[in-house]
């Protein structure tokens, strides 16, 4: 369930009307609903508290997500943490408040500035992705003269995730390590004074729409720490991932949160572990949405009609990236038989379509659109390609909005690049 409904004929977010929000900031703009981001969150946590042999998990936000302060501070404040992937976003989980002690910092490439600022600030802990990394966080930790809480990011080899460029649970992807590699890293790192190991993590992948993967994954992460416990080693934390598929309309509702949390009671509910998970795209996917005009309405003779909108694959890649369906909204949507569009933006290349085909309410030239369930990887992973200015983003709560990344103005976007000084000087 979402915040994004009809009022009188017209799309709202929540009580603000799209239109209204389109006239102030102007077009293309994201739009986010606070009560379905604190919903989301509390569904979430909520479905957990249904299975007290769970305890109390820690929920880190995966920050890349949807990055946005004001998204983090909202769910900071309802006690959510990060899940971080560079100092950037271990300084933006900051900047919105979350303590360190629920922060997480994961990623395959840290590199020992980002390792030292981490072990600085007191992250909870850092996920080491292989052994050439251990060493690195040892290495840095010891300098510090300090010693460095981790966790061994496990690849457990099973298929998931929609997209191949999103699967990252496969033993030919980048991410984490095997099981026998696992055990003998947290073994050496429980001998090693600069390194603190405190439990395993996986994560197999993005928008996974059945549980059997993961049901194959969690089992296999239970029998490693069973298998360290034998071994004598201390096991308290078990980092879950994120991962949960949310609708994106043209597909069966992925399983609830309830499913999942009732999979993984029954998987690990005996376990005795601190459990952490780090849902991104459930939390904000549906949160948000994508808000552009059409500019133009361009019907060729053979045929195709094309909607050309002011929006680009800049200002939202995942259709171009990951083949990613958005359903698109008209705000005000006009009578009529439907029509077959192929939705595009104005970017030089071929890519940047948003779809072909579709078959929508007639629009017209000066036409708002939303594409709905864009909260997530939309604003986090725009660009200004063909120098776009940045997609500004406004926060909506109840019938307030505010700007909370303003659109930056083409000063400040070339006041960015001083030439090199035998150009002389702009
Ligand atoms: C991207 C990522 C997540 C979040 O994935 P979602 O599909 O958005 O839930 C969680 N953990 C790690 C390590 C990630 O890289």
């Amino acid at each position: 369930m979402n915040h994004f409904e009809l009022q009188n004929g017209e799309l709202a977010c929540e009580g603000a009307p799209l239109t209204a929000i389109a006239k102030a900031v102007g077009t293309p703009v994201y739009v986010y609903s606070t009560a379905t981001l604190v919903r989301h969150y509390q569904v979430f946590t909520g479905a957990f508290r249904a299975h007290p042999n769970l305890g109390e998990p820690l929920v880190a936000y995966a920050v890349k997500a949807n990055s946005n302060l004001s998204v983090l501070k909202t769910l900071g404040d309802l006690g959510a943490g990060a899940d971080t992937v560079s100092e950037g976003e271990i300084r933006r989980a900051l900047a919105a408040g979350i303590p360190p002690e629920r922060i997480v910092f994961s990623g395959v490439g840290k590199t020992a500035r980002e390792i030292a600022f981490a072990l600085k600030v007191g992250v909870a802990e850092i996920n080491v992705e292989s052994e050439p990394e251990m060493l690195m966080v040892a290495g840095v930790a010891a300098q510090l003269g300090m010693r460095a809480t981790i966790a061994i990011r496990v690849n457990p080899n099973v298929s998931a995730g929609g997209h191949a460029k999103i699967a990252t649970g496969k033993a030919v992807d980048k991410f984490g390590v095997s099981f026998a590699e696992a055990a003998r890293l947290y073994a050496n790192a429980s001998n090693n004074a600069a390194l603190n190991p405190v439990g395993v993590a996986c994560h197999i992948g993005s928008q996974i729409t059945d549980l059997a993967p993961m049901r194959e994954a969690f089992t296999k992460m239970r029998g490693l720490v069973e298998q360290l416990r034998v071994e004598g080693l201390k096991v308290e934390r078990l980092d879950l991932g994120g991962g949960l598929g949310v609708p994106y309309f043209h597909m069966p509702d992925p399983p609830g949160v309830k499913d999942y949390a009732a999979m993984i009671a029954e998987v690990l509910g005996d376990l005795k572990v601190q459990l952490a998970f780090e849902p991104g795209r459930l939390i904000a996917a549906n949160a948000g949405v994508l808000l552009a005009r059409v500019l133009h309405i361009h019907e060729r003779p053979e045929g195709r009609r094309f909607a050309v909108l002011d929006a680009a694959m800049n200002d939202l890649v995942r259709p171009a990236m990951y083949d990613a369906y958005h359903d698109i909204r008209p705000v005000k949507p006009r009578e009529g038989e439907p029509l077959l569009y192929d939705v595009v933006g104005p970017v030089c290349e071929t890519g940047d379509t948003f779809t072909r085909e579709r078959l929508l309410p007639p629009l017209e030239a000066g036409d708002l659109v939303a594409f709905m369930s864009a909260g997530a990887y939309g604003a986090s992973m725009s660009s200004e390609y063909n120098t776009r200015p940045l997609v500004p983003e406004v926060l909506v709560k109840g019938g307030n909005f505010a700007v909370v990344r303003p659109r930056p103005s083409y000063d400040e976007m070339l006041a960015r690049e001083p030439l090199a000084e035998w150009l002389g000087s702009h």
